[in-house]
């Protein structure tokens, strides 16, 4: 299957949860400002994304092939173990609002224009997902994307933007040498049918993080994915 294009992606920044996250209260000074910001933002806001539906053709213990692209890493290939396909994907806010955001001087706009921007691309993320769900019938998915964890680093996103085709021309985001995503407010991932409700944060210890979407399960790279064949535990940092 060729790449999907979604031109433009939908969106809805989420008001009281932005607030919230911001630890402003509706109705004050500083939540009339950042009112003002998100409809500057939603005038210029054009997220967009491309998707590929992805045949898996060949299994190691340590990876998977599909669409002739090797995919090195062991959760990967643990969670698509019953699974003929997944879905690649790359979602941006788009660089209309990444220059909107860049032109705010002030510290504090800055600050709200970032977390705005956030919010847009996750919202369109979600629509992202909601449309495939809805297109080929999907029940539960889940996530994982390439940097989330060591298991899967972010050397990874090579593999998945090849897959994709030329992201630039069709939704204008750039992968750099140093392998961020151009916009910065974009996210990349494969998205894949999965009961169990599988989030890479039940696999990373990290403390305080802001986008833990689940809590730490210390034992489940021992109980699921730990290969018997090799002694290294590939899963935490
Ligand atoms: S806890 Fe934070 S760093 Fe770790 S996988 Fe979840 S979002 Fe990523």
């Amino acid at each position: 299957m060729e790449s999907v294009v979604l031109d433009p992606l939908e969106y809805r920044i989420d008001r009281p949860s932005l607030l919230a996250r911001l630890r402003l209260k509706e109705g004050s000074g500083h939540a009339t400002k950042v009112e003002g910001l998100i409809r500057e933002a939603e005038a210029v806001a054009h997220p967009r994304a491309i998707y590929r539906m992805a045949f898996i053709e060949s299994r190691g213990d340590q990876h998977v092939v599909a669409e002739e692209l090797r995919f090195e890493s062991r959760v990967l290939k643990v969670n698509l173990d019953n699974l003929h396909r997944f879905f690649a994907f790359v979602v941006t806010s788009g660089r209309e609002l990444d220059a909107w955001a860049n032109v705010k001087t002030d510290l504090l706009e800055q600050f709200w224009a970032d977390a705005i921007n956030q919010a847009v691309v996750i919202s369109a993320r979600s629509f992202l997902d909601w449309h495939l769900q809805e297109r080929y019938g999907l029940a539960k998915t889940a996530r994982m994307s390439p940097g989330s964890l060591p298991d899967w680093p972010l050397e990874e996103q090579r593999v998945l933007f090849e897959l994709l085709g030329d992201t630039r021309k069709t939704i204008g985001v750039e992968l750099t040498e140093s392998l961020l995503m151009v916009p910065i407010k974009s996210l990349s991932g494969i998205v894949f049918t999965n009961e169990e409700g599988f989030a890479s944060c039940q696999l990373c210890p990290r403390e305080d993080c802001p986008g833990r979407r689940v809590p730490y399960d210390p034992g489940l790279y021992e109980r699921k994915y730990r290969d018997p064949s090799q002694t290294s535990h590939l899963g935490q940092s």
